[in-house]
């Protein structure tokens, strides 16, 4: 299921709701320089927050979801998450 990515403009804990991004305030800034952390981002399936690097979020990488019960890939591509097929 494609899911609509939905922007927060600040940090509300309580409104990460699945397919909810928040881009962080310092991005860019921390993480590896060449791929460094970009945004949060809840997971379209757990609502699982995990930190996204700026690939990730321009739908180079694959985003897996870091929860243990669930195994969600996808990709972020332009404002929609789709997921990824996985045999
Ligand atoms: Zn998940």
């Amino acid at each position: 299921m494609i899911v609509e990515i939905n922007y927060l403009p600040q940090w509300i804990p309580e409104q990460m709701t699945p397919g909810t991004v928040f881009v962080l305030d310092k991005a860019g800034e921390s993480g590896d320089e060449a791929d460094p952390f970009w945004a949060v981002l809840a997971c379209p399936s757990c609502a699982t927050l995990g930190l996204i690097t700026r690939k990730q979020m321009a739908g180079l990488i694959p985003v897996i979801c870091g929860s243990e019960l669930c195994s969600a890939q996808f990709h972020i591509h332009g404002d929609e998450i789709i997921p990824r097929r996985v045999c």
